[in-house]
């Protein structure tokens, strides 16, 4: 038992990362770790590496440096998406201790209790082509964030031309339901309002269980959980919206009325290049769909400027299509060719001040959009989560559908839910009154 000594963690990266990083801090704090902050002097550090794109790679490595430079004789575990798939690189960086990719962490802190005995660096990289089982690590009650992740699902097989997480995160892998349903129990017990199922492809969860298990079952079984508790989902591909989901959003008040279902390009032939399986057609339907059963739904969604060969007239179309479905909101990222994928190599590669124009414009029209959205709202009264004091009584927190909200108040606590009415909009963000 290693009473005292001290852990720090890192995370770079998605949700599902955040979330790893969450129940890799409860594993070292069984184990009799007290977990310190980053900055501070600590005996391990664990950094929790993301690789979707170069940048994240090097910033992978400049963490390493520098935890290193705090206390250079800690122990430093590199884990996470580029220890996966660059696992011999991180491991000659000197004073890397232990390189493990994203399977089977749950051993974590025996391998390093086992190199700090053998006194001999170790790497731990899983061949992702043998791996079935979820990797099945809680993050129990430590959990900082008013907004716990509950990571249900794991891996991807769709292969998008501009995307490796399928070569870091390997086949599908669902949580079984039971063990999924056990931690839902513990984060309701913990007293968290809001749950966020998360997953790498979420909208594939069951599909390796087997008939009948799949994510509409799943969320059947957290709606009917005793306890006063929202779900969210993290985000969804388009194509894995049915019927049978939004009627159980449409019936359950305490199921989010939020999609977030990327979209990625606005023109049918940057979507084949993608590889992304469905058309601006299909989107269209869906978020018709969405709307017909949910009206009061947010849709916000994610969508990629400068792949290889967009075109001026490709763009335009984007934004005539983004103005279309009115989204909620939006986040615009600028295509970073990644090597390892497809579309690295396609011919039409973008001058990156083209990509910087666009990704303005696109910026520009979401602020609009998230604008008209929230102004729907004022005079009406939002469920507000109380997650973050700006200052004083000021509070700021996302009402059910997605919609940012600050209010005045001095008896509340962070994670609470507080009815709002919303009576002014700036920018995204609602300003409103607590309704007593
Ligand atoms: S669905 Fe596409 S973008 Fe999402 S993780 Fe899978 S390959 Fe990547």
């Amino acid at each position: 038992m290693t009473k005292n000594r001290r852990a720090a963690f890192y995370t770079l990266g998605c949700k599902v990362n955040q979330h790893e990083t969450e129940a890799l801090s409860a594993l070292f704090k069984e184990r009799g770790y007290d977990i310190v902050d980053f900055a501070e002097a600590a005996d391990v550090y664990v950094i929790n590496t993301c690789t979707v794109t170069h940048l994240a790679d090097r910033k992978s490595r400049q963490l390493i440096r520098r935890c290193l430079k705090t206390n250079p004789d800690a122990s430093v575990v590199v884990t996470g998406c580029y220890a996966q798939i660059a696992s011999a690189e991180v491991a000659k960086i000197p004073g890397v201790s232990l390189v493990t990719g994203t399977t089977e962490r749950e051993h974590l802190v025996d391998w390093l209790e086992k190199m700090e005995k053998d006194e001999k660096p170790l790497t731990k990289i899983r061949d992702l082509k043998e791996v079935r089982a979820f990797e099945e690590i809680e993050a129990g009650r430590i959990i900082e964030r008013a907004r716990p992740y509950l990571k249900v699902q794991d891996g991807c097989e769709q292969y998008c031309t501009y995307c490796i997480i399928p070569f870091v995160r390997g086949p599908l892998r669902s949580r079984p339901l039971e063990s999924a349903v056990r931690e839902a129990q513990k984060l309701i017990e913990a007293g968290f309002k809001e749950i966020i199922l998360t997953g790498i492809h979420l909208g594939a969860y069951g599909r390796d269980l087997g008939e009948g298990f799949g994510l509409e079952r799943l969320i059947q079984e957290l709606l009917e959980l005793a306890g006063d508790v929202r779900w969210r989902l993290s985000s969804l591909e388009p194509v894995e919206v049915t019927p049978k989901l939004l009627g159980l959003m449409k019936k359950h008040g305490n199921f989010c009325p939020h999609l977030h279902l990327p979209l990625q390009s606005g023109h049918d032939e940057i979507l084949r290049a993608m590889n992304r399986p469905y058309t601006t057609g299909d989107y269209r339907e869906i978020a018709a769909m969405v709307r017909e059963a949910v009206p009061d739904v947010c849709i916000t969604t994610d969508i990629m400027v400068g792949f290889p060969g967009e075109t001026d007239r490709h763009f335009e179309s984007y934004l005539e299509f983004v103005d279309e479905i009115a989204f909620g909101d939006l986040h615009v990222f600028k295509f970073s060719p990644r090597q390892g994928t497809p579309a690295a190599r396609f011919p039409g590669q973008v001058p990156p001040q083209v990509k910087e124009k666009r990704s303005r414009q696109l910026i520009r029209l979401g602020d609009r959009l998230a604008y008209r959205y929230a102004s729907n709202y004022v005079g009406r009264r939002l469920e507000v989560l109380a997650e973050t004091r700006i200052k004083e009584d000021l509070w700021e927190g996302h009402s059910s559908n997605y919609l940012v909200v600050r209010f005045e108040s001095a008896e509340i606590r962070r994670g609470q839910i507080i009815p709002v009415e919303v009576t002014a909009v700036e920018g995204k963000v609602c300003y409103g009154k607590v309704i007593r």
